[in-house]
């Protein structure tokens, strides 16, 4: 039997966060009232002309380097030309002849755990058309969007699985939403949108079957999900002697498969020309340094040099690089504790997280500081897991360092040597039929004597001696 592979590239529209709109000075502001944020550019009057935003090229330069792509010193707007009531003018602004960026690049790991680069192919700069709402037999048009400043960003089909494509897809996000700050990032609220080509073909063979398009996966929990029935759903038809027709999709969260949204016949023909009324875009050397200087770290970047320095495990570094604020918060508390650094890390990721939420990390009661004392104490073995968490508390409510605490507070104290001795043998002592047992094979009830201990030292003792101290008693009683 035949096995296939996919072969999936992504088409990525992202909102560009600036003040006014791509080509006009309108606000850009979606969500005002309806057709409240327009004027003669956006909704296309004749003889209208648009001047073009540079904050919005400046954004667009940050993120093609983001991107590690070369970034063109002179592009091109040009029209594309097609009707639809969301496009008065009867043409769309964007970038086709030459785009702004082109050849960049970004990791993915595979399913057999080894990184790949996914090769972009262009990244353009374009407008946003209006959002048409369908009521019925009738279509409302809230012009607010119409103008509005996207980029697209298109790969090369090097995308193996839905699994990958939904990391590449976040990837993108984090970068343009929690790294450079350049979108919203209101999946909701269409800020970013992906569409995905999807086709498989033979192992092994060049050969490139028929794709089919599925558009607005715009979802974490989606796309993935979509892109592998829609493998699924191709394989199904070439095992069995079919053929992949040519058509655009729509993925059915309900009923959790792709549907036919149109049919394609033969290609479209936009019939592309150069805008006679903006001229192509020339930027200069200094421009673009000028702002690749100013870019923060990037997230490949950052994850080689927190492997690196602090030895974190993947899902440390998902975290961590996902998270750019609660990681500038990990990193200040490791410096004030080098030698702590995976101590910091599990006692954020596990404890500090529990109460503080990683989507709105901002201002957090406890200063990172005492964050890297409480890990040295329980590093040094001056405080116990349970008495940790139980400081930790304290020091929330009180926002006094733990070292503090613990000289102060008799419930920190650390319980002395012979006083646990004490404690493990009344355990042993009033659990004959436990001790029987153990003796008589049942090893498993090691957990039952430490938790006895633990409870009756109120979490005081130490739970390594603990452990060794019972285990020592009741090899004892073997003799
Ligand atoms: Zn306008």
């Amino acid at each position: 039997m035949t096995r296939y592979e996919a072969v999936i590239g992504l088409e990525i529209h992202i909102q560009i966060k600036t003040a006014g709109k791509a080509f006009c000075r309108c606000a850009s502001d979606y969500n005002a009232a309806p057709n409240s944020n327009i004027c003669p550019v956006c909704t296309g009057a004749p003889g209208a002309l648009p001047v073009l935003n540079d904050e919005f090229v400046k954004r667009a330069v940050a993120f093609c380097l983001a991107l590690g792509a070369r970034v063109n010193l002179t592009s091109t707007f040009d029209r594309k030309n097609y009707f639809y009531p969301d496009m008065p003018k009867n043409y769309q602004i964007t970038q086709f002849f030459t785009p702004i960026g082109a050849e960049g690049r970004l990791a993915v790991t595979g399913a057999d755990g080894a990184e790949r680069d996914i090769r972009i192919e262009r990244i353009h700069m374009e407008e946003d058309t209006a959002k048409s709402a369908h009521m019925g037999e009738r279509t409302l048009l809230n012009f607010n969007r119409a103008g509005l400043p996207l980029i697209e960003v298109v790969s090369h089909p090097d995308l193996k699985s839905g699994e990958e494509a939904a990391q590449y897809f976040k990837k993108i996000y984090d970068i343009a939403v929690k790294y450079l700050d350049i979108c919203r990032g209101n999946m909701e609220e269409g800020n970013l949108r992906c569409d995905a080509n999807v086709s498989i073909r033979p192992v092994g063979s060049a050969e490139l079957f028929t794709k089919a398009e599925v558009k607005n996966v715009n979802s974490f929990a989606f796309i993935a999900k979509a892109i592998d029935y829609e493998i699924e759903r191709q394989i199904g038809i070439v095992s069995s002697g079919g053929a992949v027709e040519s058509e655009t999709r729509l993925w059915n969260a309900k009923l959790k498969r792709t549907e036919t949204m149109r049919k394609k016949s033969g290609r479209n023909d936009y019939r592309y020309f150069n805008e006679p009324d903006l001229g192509p875009l020339h930027i200069t050397t200094e421009f673009v340094e000028k702002i690749g200087a100013s870019l923060p770290e990037l997230p490949d970047a950052k994850r080689r040099r927190l492997k690196e320095r602090f030895g974190l495990n993947n899902e440390l570094l998902d975290l961590f690089v996902g998270y750019p604020a609660v990681c500038a918060y990990f990193e200040r508390a490791a410096e004030s504790y080098p030698a702590g650094g995976r101590t910091v890390a599990s006692w954020i990721a596990g404890e500090l997280l529990r109460v503080e939420d990683k989507e709105n990390f901002g201002k957090v009661a406890t200063p990172p500081e005492h964050i890297a004392a409480l890990a040295a104490l329980i590093d040094g073995k001056k405080v116990t897991g349970p008495q940790a968490k139980e400081l930790f508390g304290v020091m929330r409510e009180t926002g006094k360092d733990p070292g503090e605490i613990t000289g102060s507070d008799p419930r920190f104290q650390q319980m002395a040597g012979g006083e646990t001795a004490a404690i493990v043998a009344a355990v042993v002592r009033d659990n004959p039929d436990a001790v029987a047992k153990y003796l008589g094979g049942k090893d498993n009830l090691l957990g039952f004597f430490v938790g006895q201990a633990m409870k009756r030292s109120q979490g005081k003792a130490d739970p390594a001696e603990v452990t060794a101290l019972i285990k020592k008693e009741l090899t004892n009683r073997q003799k």
